[in-house]
């Protein structure tokens, strides 16, 4: 076996096996995962990341070995709740990816050992209520419900016994709901001719998302208004389910597949039918294009939904590449501090929001790609809430230094968390937080 330091070729991802009995035995997992913690020790180059590998590179030097062999397996678990399933590590980092011979998939490994635990002991009610979140919103939404669940989520008192009680921080800034969500606000699409271009089809089929849905629909609203100035014809996806990447970070992959079954026939149906598939939030546009394909490799709709699947973006400089975007933008947009989120990172499409905003006359845009510290339920965890913040520290300040005009970021979550840090270290001065969709619609003067 060769072992020769990083990888010639380009990284490939195996399949999840996690239908295998062996997936879910404890011992096959720890002795798996000393043999990455230990080639992680030797190399620590994802020390910087998150602090999973901070907390792995402690354990092995406050052992008595000094290596991974004398951290007691018990306290592996410490490492796996530190991962919030970014795939950083993987995509960016890692030099010994497959098809290196040492076989190395940090998060996937971290996935299993979480599937592990779930399978073994569930989860607490605060993470299943967290990952909940289609039913959360659904509930959130009732009229008179949105206005007292907004209400008690800005009351400190009401803050500091959830805090207690049920282990959401007091501190993480939580986002409202809306009472009018997007799928029922939204309006249809007028029946603009189907042009299709070389690289993007000619009409758009918007999986809405629930954050989309039920916190921010005004983001929703910002697409369809983008493809309508563009006469690209639209539709919703009818009856959509979360996309599944909540419960994946819970580890719960039971869920996952139910919550696939319910999505991908009809999702496949308008692949198959020419339509590109778009949504607003990063991790549900992941989920589809990288991690169900990874989780179903049998199912050869997933696939087709994979394929289909378009960040907006991504669909925009791609219709701009077929010649089929327009570029009238009336109204400059100043400073603009934008936040490429890891989810976006990670589907390896480059930096297309960026592009997009640089289109814009008067338009200067200050970009930070690294992690903000929220991370799906991780950053609102009484547990997590410090360290999260900490791993945002720097994102923070980079995100400040233009003294911007907009704080923007393709994680509508994110955006929020840079907003909540630049505000707690005062270097806020009148930034405001749109997301991008919501800055181009600007622009168009729409
Ligand atoms: S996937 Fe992300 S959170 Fe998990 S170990 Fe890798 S960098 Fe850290
Ligand atoms: S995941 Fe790869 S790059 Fe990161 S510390 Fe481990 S071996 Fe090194």
């Amino acid at each position: 076996m060769t072992t020769r330091e990083g990888n010639l070729q380009a990284p490939t991802r195996h399949a999840l096996d996690w239908r295998n009995p062996e997936f879910y035995s404890e011992e096959a997992l720890f002795k798996e995962m000393e043999r990455v913690f230990d080639i992680c020790h030797g190399c620590r180059r994802c020390v910087s990341l998150c602090h999973s590998f901070p907390t792995l590179f402690d354990l092995v030097d406050e052992s008595k070995t000094m290596e991974v062999d004398g951290v007691a397996k018990a306290d592996y678990w410490k490492v796996v709740d530190q991962c919030y399933l970014c795939d950083v590590c993987y995509m960016t980092k890692c030099p010994y990816v497959p098809p290196h011979p040492w076989n190395l998939d940090f998060p996937h490994l971290m996935l299993r050992a979480k599937a592990v635990h779930f399978r073994q002991k569930g989860a607490p009610f605060r993470d299943r209520l967290l990952t909940s979140t289609d039913r959360l919103g659904k509930l959130a939404t009732i009229p008179v419900v949105v206005q007292a669940v907004n209400k008690v989520n800005t009351m400190s008192s009401a803050r500091a016994v959830m805090d207690k009680v049920l282990g959401v921080a007091k501190g993480a800034r939580l986002p409202p709901y809306d009472g009018a969500p997007f799928r029922k606000t939204v309006g249809a699409s007028i029946a603009w001719p189907v042009r299709d271009g070389e690289r993007t089809p000619g009409k758009v089929a918007i999986f809405s998302t629930c954050y989309i849905n039920y916190n921010e629909p005004g983001i929703g609203h910002d697409l369809v208004r983008i493809l309508a100035h563009n006469e690209v014809p639209y539709r919703i996806i009818e009856k959509e389910a979360c996309c599944g990447m909540p419960k994946l970070e819970l580890g719960d992959l039971e869920t996952v597949e139910k919550l696939k079954n319910v999505n991908i026939p009809q999702l496949a149906a308008l692949a198959r039918d020419g339509y590109a598939i778009l949504t607003a939030v990063p991790s549900c546009t992941l989920m589809f294009k990288q991690e169900l394909p990874l989780i179903c490799p049998e199912d050869a709709d997933v696939k087709v939904v994979a394929d289909a699947m378009f960040d907006p973006f991504e669909y925009l400089v791609l219709r701009d590449k077929d010649g089929l975007l327009k570029k009238d933008f009336k109204r400059p947009l100043g400073k603009v501090s934008y936040h490429i989120p890891c989810h976006s990172r990670v589907q390896n499409v480059g930096q297309k929001t960026r592009e997009v905003l640089e289109w814009v006359p008067g338009t200067a845009v200050n970009t930070v790609e690294r992690c903000a510290g929220h991370d799906g339920t991780y950053g609102v965890k009484t547990e997590f809430f410090a360290a999260s913040m900490k791993i945002g520290r720097p994102v923070f300040g980079q995100m400040a230094q233009s003294e911007p005009d907009f704080v923007s970021s393709d994680c509508p979550i994110a955006g929020r968390r840079i907003l909540q840090g630049m505000d707690e270290s005062g270097t806020r001065h009148h930034g405001k937080k749109e997301h991008p969709l919501t800055l181009v619609r600007m622009a168009y003067g729409l």
